[in-house]
């Protein structure tokens, strides 16, 4: 099969083996590239319309106790600058992003012990108390299933959780030996059972990744049947063993955010910091290729600079509102809108 009967079989079926999968993101070019993205961004328009959902990340803390190898806040960085964001801080966070509009705030942080489920649960509370129109999302890395679910009862909506990588070979050689992706999926699996709208993804370029370890995140995607997906290039950070690794490239990121727009027409797609780093036009090229999400930085500027998850991370100057300027100027220059509600995932 040539590149354009490949891409008719997945926008036709919806998914495609794994060969299949591997010989379309080998054999891609300039004319594939076109397109799909083409497919891609009229499904996503005609779910979707125009509009790019906005949602608040709130960095809360940059304290770890993992270490993964690609990860510029990973324990063993000893030159990191340690923050964590009090609850009262948070909430204020949260109400400077309401007053500029947002109604999804995500809380976003290193695996931080220190936010026990008591504390994380009151955090949690708090903000649905005062925000009770708003959706949550938490980014905490693993917990258990007591926790999760405790954080859910408090008010958590959805849970961004990216498996990293489908391979259990390639996961090891960006994680330590105490990481697993079995635990990683259990993880899923138990957000998923206890009714969180549940988020997964992948790093696109991560050192050491092939074209099958693409092909089997988009199958095991296929399986989990995630509500949202997070890719975005890996960009090496200079504190970490992957420093002289070279970034994930904007080209073969947009391609697989088209891939997964075919595969789940109704899926919330980030376009992401990291695709808006490597290139200047990044996240309008992610837009372009059927992303409908963009995740603008609510964190006090004070903190920014430190989480510094890879080099050069954008955004990191700017207050809030001149971020948002700034994003929906980005974004109306190539036809779409921020659209400034909660964002739910359309059936
Ligand atoms: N501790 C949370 C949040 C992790 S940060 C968790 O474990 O889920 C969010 C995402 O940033 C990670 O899942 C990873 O895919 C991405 N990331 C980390 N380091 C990166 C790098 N160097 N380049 C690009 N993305 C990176």
């Amino acid at each position: 099969m040539n590149q354009h009967e490949l891409i008719d079989k997945l926008y036709k079926n919806q998914i495609l083996s794994q060969d299949e999968f591997v010989q379309l993101i080998n054999n891609r070019d300039e004319d594939s590239q076109v397109y799909i993205g083409q497919l891609a961004r009229c499904e996503a328009d005609k779910v979707y319309g125009k509009d790019v959902y906005p949602r608040g990340l709130i960095e809360y803390t940059n304290y770890c106790k993992n270490d993964c190898l690609y990860c510029g806040i990973r324990a063993s960085n000893s030159h990191v600058n340690r923050y964590r964001l009090n609850q009262s801080t948070i909430l204020e966070t949260c109400h400077q992003g309401y007053d500029l509009g947002y109604r999804s705030f995500v809380l976003q942080g290193g695996e931080d012990p220190y936010y026990k489920d008591e504390l994380m649960v009151d955090i949690v509370a708090a903000i649905r108390k005062d925000f009770p129109d708003c959706a949550i999302t938490l980014s905490l890395g693993e917990r258990s299933y007591k926790s999760y679910q405790a954080l859910y009862n408090a008010g958590a909506n959805r849970y961004l959780l990216r498996h990293e990588t489908a391979s259990e070979e390639h996961y090891q050689k960006l994680h330590p030996s105490s990481m697993s992706l079995a635990h990683r999926k259990e993880c899923l699996y138990h957000l998923k059972d206890i009714g969180y709208a549940v988020g997964t993804g992948f790093m696109v370029g991560a050192p050491y990744q092939t074209a099958e370890n693409l092909a089997d995140d988009l199958l095991f995607i296929k399986e989990l049947e995630p509500k949202m997906v997070g890719i975005g290039p890996f960009v090496p950070h200079h504190e970490t063993p992957f420093k002289d690794m070279p970034s994930g490239t904007a080209e073969l990121t947009t391609f697989l955010i088209s891939i997964l727009r075919l595969m789940n027409h109704h899926l919330l797609l980030p376009s992401t910091t990291s695709l808006g780093t490597i290139e200047p036009t990044g996240r309008e090229q992610g837009i372009l290729a059927g992303a409908n999400v963009v995740m603008p930085n609510l964190s006090p500027v004070s903190v920014r600079g430190d989480y510094e998850l890879y080099d050069n991370k954008i955004c990191t100057g700017e207050e809030a509102a001149e971020c948002k300027g700034c994003l929906s100027r980005r974004i109306e220059s190539i036809g779409y809108r921020l659209n400034y509600c909660r964002g739910d995932y359309i059936e």
